[in-house]
C-alpha cells in the first residue's frame, strides 16, 4: 500500500512539473505564433548601451546615463531589439544609476511594445559586480584557481550575482572555461588555469553560485543570475598565441581537454553559452555548423540560449573573408546555430538582413523560431516576464562586510608562495622595509582588466578606498619604517601602455639602506588584443629593476602581480624569496602583506606550469617526449620539459607529510571504481591549509599518454601535529582518455597515482 501511495504521490509530482513546464512552453510558444518576423529577428539582436545612450553624458562616472529616447524607440518599437550589453567606454555606475537606466528600457519594452518582452541585460561581471561603484571585487579567476577551494569560488560566484541582481542586471557574461594552457595568451588569466580537471571542478561551482538552486524549471530566483560559458570553444588556444587569431587542434584534442569543463557545466543547467572568436582548423568557429549545432546543440543537448561574440558575425566578412558581404555573413552565423548576435553598433544591418534571408528562403523560419525560443525561454527562466523592474532597494546586502571579507579570504588562499630560502619570509615587523616596482601602489594592477571598465584603467578613480601593497605593508609595520620609490613605472599610450624607469639609481641606493626589499613587478591590466606579447620574459626594465636591488646584498622578496607567468629566470636564481599574487583584486594588497608579514600562512598553489624560457612553455601534463632525460643514444636537450615551477607548487609556513597511500585494490576490471586514501600530517609548528592532489597515469594508452593528469584535489587545514586521513575515489570516467574513435575509452593495463611523494600501482583488466 505504502508503494502504491508513494507511486501515486510520485505521478501526481510529476504531472505537476510537467504542467508546470507546459504552461511555461505554452506561453512562449504562444509569444512566438504571435510574433512578425521583424520581432523574432529583433529578439536576436544585441546592442550596447552606446548606441541607445545619449550625447557626452554617456562618458561621465556617476551621471544617469540620460538615454536618447529616439533611438531608444527606434532600437526597440522599430526594431524589437531584444538584449542591450555593455558599451565599449563603460564606466562603473552606482547600483541606483544602473537601476534606473535598465529601468527606463524595460518601460519602453514592457509598457509600449506591441508584445511587451522584456530585454534582457548583460554584463561581464567576472570578478564581482565589476562595473558598479562600491561592489566587491574578488580576484580574477586565476587566483581564484589557485585557492583550489570549491567553496570558496561558489562563494564569489553568489555574492557576483547578489551585487549584479542589485545593480538590476541579469545576464553576467561569466565564467571564462577557456583552457589556460598557454602563457603567451593575454586571456590566460580570465580562466582557471591550464588543467582540465580542475576547470571543470570550479567551473561548476562558478556556474552554481550564479545561477543559484534551479527551481523544477530550470527558474533562477532573484538573488541569482545567468551565466554565460566563455568562448566556447578552444579560443584560449591560438597558434601564436595572440588575441583572435587562428587555433589548429585535433578533434581528439578539443574533446580531451577544452571540452570537459563546458561538458559539465551544460549539465549542471548554464543557461547561456558565448562563442570563440576566432578560428578552429580554418573555420571561424561563429559559422561553424559542426561545432555550434552537431557538438553544442545535439550531442552536449544543450538548450540555452547561444550568443556570439563582440562583432564577431561582421568579422566572418570583414574579418575572416568567408563572406563576400554583412548579409552571407548574418546567413552563415544564423544557420550555424547563433541565437543572439552581439553585434555592437550594426543592428539595423544585422536585423533587416536576417529578414530578407528568410524572405528569400536562404535562412529557415525554424531555425529563427529555435533562436527566438532560447532568447525568450531565457528571460522567461530569470522571471523577466513576471517582473522585469526590480527595486535596489531589495538588496541591501550590496558591498556587505561578510561579502568583503569573502573576497579578502579569497585573495589570501591564492596568494602563492614560489620560494623562500633562509627562512626570509614572514618577515619580521620591527625592520626597515624599502617597497618598489611599478606594481607596489597600484589598485590598477591588482584588480587586472574588467575592473570598472574593459582594461581596467578607470581602477584608481576607486583607489582611495583600498589598500595598495605599499599601503597595506605600510598598515603592517607603520608608515616610519617604509620608504617607497617605483624604479619603474608604467604609462598609458592609448589602450595600452608602456614601461620606463622612474629615478632608478635612487631607487637602488635607497634599497641599500634598508633591512629588507620588497619589490613588486609583474604587469599592468589589460585584456584581449591589448594584451598580446611579443615576448614572455618580464621586461627589461622591471628584471634589470630587480638584478639591481640583488646586487645590494639585501634580502629581497619579489611580489609576482601579473596576469601571466612573465619568465623570471633571468633574476630567480639571485633571489631568496617570490610571491605569485595572480590578480587579487581590491583586497590584495591586504592579502600580500599579511602574508608577508606572517598574519596568514600561504595557502595557494598554481594552476599552471611556470615558464622557465619564453620558447619552452609546456603544461605539467606535457607528453612523455618531453621530459628533459637523457635517454641511452639520445641528446639531452635542455629546453625540453624544465619549468621554472610546476603546477602545484606553493609553499607554506609551515610542513606537510604525506604517509600510507593505500587503494581499496590493486587489480580491477575495466568500468569499476576503486578508492584511494592517504594521511597528511603538519609536521610544523603553525597551523596551514594544504591542498592535495591526486595525479593518475595511464602508462600504457593507444594514444601518447600524458605523463600525469589530476583526478582529485581537496583542500583541508590541519593543526600542527594533526593527521588527517583523506579518501578519494578514482571512477572509470577519471581513467578514461578520449580515444581514436573520439569517445571516453578506459583501456586495460597498469596505472599509476600519485599523491605527492606518495606512489601506488593498479592494473586494470
Ligand atoms: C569579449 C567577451 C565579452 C564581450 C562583451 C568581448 O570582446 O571577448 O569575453 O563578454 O566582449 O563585453
Amino acid at each position: 500500500k505504502a508503494t502504491a501511495q508513494a507511486l501515486a504521490l510520485g505521478m501526481l509530482c510529476l504531472s505537476q512539473t510537467a504542467f508546470a513546464q507546459n504552461a511555461q512552453d505554452a506561453q512562449i510558444e504562444k509569444l512566438i505564433s504571435q510574433m512578425t518576423l521583424q520581432e523574432k529577428v529583433g529578439q536576436m539582436a544585441q546592442i550596447t548601451l552606446d548606441v541607445i545612450g545619449k550625447g557626452k553624458d554617456r562618458y561621465s562616472s556617476f551621471e544617469p546615463l540620460a538615454l536618447d529616447t529616439a533611438e531608444l524607440n527606434k532600437a526597440i518599437l522599430k526594431y524589437h531589439v531584444g538584449s542591450v550589453l555593455n558599451t565599449a567606454n563603460n564606466r562603473a555606475r552606482t547600483p541606483q544609476v544602473w537601476h534606473e537606466l535598465i529601468n527606463q528600457m524595460q518601460a519602453v519594452a514592457t509598457k509600449k511594445a506591441r508584445l511587451k518582452i522584456p530585454i534582457i541585460y548583460g554584463i561581464d561581471a567576472i570578478h564581482g559586480t565589476t562595473y558598479t561603484a562600491g561592489a566587491t571585487f574578488f580576484p580574477q579567476q586565476i587566483g581564484q584557481a589557485a585557492t583550489f577551494n570549491r567553496n570558496l569560488v561558489r562563494e564569489g560566484a553568489e555574492i557576483a550575482a547578489y551585487e549584479t541582481r542589485a545593480s538590476g542586471i541579469r545576464w553576467n557574461f561569466s565564467p571564462v572555461l577557456d583552457l589556460g594552457a598557454d602563457p603567451r595568451f593575454s586571456r590566460q588569466w580570465e580562466g582557471y588555469g591550464e588543467d582540465p580537471y580542475l576547470g571543470t571542478a570550479l567551473g561548476l561551482e562558478a556556474v552554481k553560485g550564479y545561477q543559484g538552486q534551479l527551481g523544477q524549471n530550470g527558474e533562477i530566483d532573484a538573488k541569482h543570475v545567468a551565466a554565460c560559458l566563455k568562448h566556447f570553444l578552444a579560443y584560449s588556444a591560438p597558434a601564436s598565441g595572440k588575441d583572435r587569431t587562428p587555433a589548429y587542434m585535433s578533434e581528439q584534442m578539443l574533446r580531451e581537454y577544452h571540452l570537459p569543463a563546458f561538458k559539465a557545466a551544460i549539465e549542471a543547467g548554464a543557461a547561456t553559452i558565448m562563442i570563440n572568436s576566432g578560428l578552429i582548423n580554418n573555420i571561424p568557429t561563429h559559422a561553424n555548423y559542426q561545432i555550434l549545432t552537431k557538438l553544442l546543440k545535439e550531442e552536449l543537448n544543450f538548450k540555452g540560449l547561444v550568443v556570439s561574440d563582440w562583432g564577431d558575425i561582421e568579422n566572418l566578412y570583414r574579418r575572416d573573408h568567408i563572406a563576400a558581404n554583412d548579409k552571407e555573413a548574418i546567413m552563415l552565423a544564423v544557420n550555424a546555430g547563433i541565437d543572439m548576435s552581439m553585434i555592437a553598433y550594426q543592428y539595423e544591418v544585422f536585423c533587416d538582413n536576417l529578414v530578407a534571408l528568410v524572405k528569400e528562403g536562404k535562412v529557415k523560419q525554424e531555425r529563427i523560431d529555435d533562436a527566438v525560443r532560447r532568447v525568450l525561454r531565457t528571460k522567461q527562466q530569470l522571471g523577466l516576464f513576471k517582473n522585469a523592474v526590480e527595486k535596489q532597494k531589495d538588496y541591501p546586502k550590496f558591498a556587505d562586510k561578510t561579502f568583503q571579507q569573502a573576497a579578502y579570504n579569497t585573495a589570501a588562499e591564492s596568494i602563492t608562495l614560489l620560494k623562500n630560502q633562509n627562512g626570509v619570509l614572514p618577515l619580521a615587523k620591527n625592520k626597515k622595509v624599502f617597497v618598489t616596482g611599478p606594481n607596489a601602489n597600484s589598485m590598477r594592477t591588482l584588480n587586472g582588466g574588467w575592473s570598472y571598465s574593459w582594461q581596467g584603467e578607470k581602477v584608481e578613480d576607486f583607489a582611495g578606498q583600498y589598500n595598495t601593497i605599499l599601503e597595506a605593508i605600510q598598515n603592517e609595520v607603520g608608515k616610519a619604517n617604509v620608504q617607497y620609490a617605483a624604479g619603474v613605472s608604467y604609462k598609458m599610450t592609448g589602450s595600452y601602455y608602456e614601461e620606463f624607469a622612474d629615478k632608478l639609481e635612487e631607487a637602488v641606493a635607497q634599497a641599500a639602506q634598508s633591512d629588507v626589499i620588497v619589490v613588486c613587478v609583474g604587469e599592468n591590466s589589460y585584456t584581449e588584443k591589448p594584451g598580446d606579447l611579443n615576448d614572455l620574459y618580464l621586461s627589461d626594465l622591471q628584471t634589470t629593476l630587480v638584478q639591481r636591488l640583488a646586487a645590494t646584498g639585501k634580502p629581497v622578496v619579489v611580489v609576482l602581480n601579473e596576469g601571466r607567468p612573465r619568465v623570471i629566470s633571468r633574476f630567480e636564481q639571485s633571489v631568496p624569496a617570490i610571491v605569485q599574487a595572480y590578480l587579487p583584486g581590491n583586497f590584495g594588497g591586504d592579502a600580500i602583506a599579511d602574508i608577508l608579514f606572517g598574519d596568514v600562512n600561504p595557502s595557494g598553489k598554481l594552476p599552471y606550469n611556470y615558464p622557465r624560457y619564453p620558447n619552452s612553455v609546456s603544461t605539467y601534463y606535457h607528453k612523455p617526449s618531453e621530459e628533459q632525460k637523457k635517454a641511452e643514444g639520445m641528446y639531452n636537450y635542455e629546453a625540453d620539459y624544465n619549468p621554472q615551477y610546476e603546477f602545484g607548487t606553493g609553499l607554506s609556513y609551515t610542513t606537510f607529510k604525506y604517509s600510507n597511500l593505500q587503494l581499496s585494490k590493486n587489480k580491477l576490471k575495466v568500468g569499476e571504481s576503486l578508492s584511494v586514501s592517504v594521511d597528511v600530517t603538519n609536521t610544523g609548528t603553525r597551523e596551514g591549509k594544504e591542498t592535495v592532489l591526486l595525479y593518475l597515469s595511464d602508462k600504457v594508452a593507444s594514444i601518447t599518454p600524458d605523463v600525469k593528469r589530476l583526478k582529485g584535489f581537496d583542500k583541508i587545514s590541519l593543526k600542527p601535529n594533526e593527521t588527517r586521513k583523506l579518501t578519494f575515489t578514482l571512477s572509470p570516467a577519471e581513467m578514461a582518455f578520449i580515444g581514436l574513435d573520439l569517445k571516453p575509452t578506459v583501456e586495460a593495463g597498469d596505472f599509476e597515482v600519485q599523491v605527492a611523494d606518495q606512489k601506488a600501482v593498479f592494473v586494470c583488466e
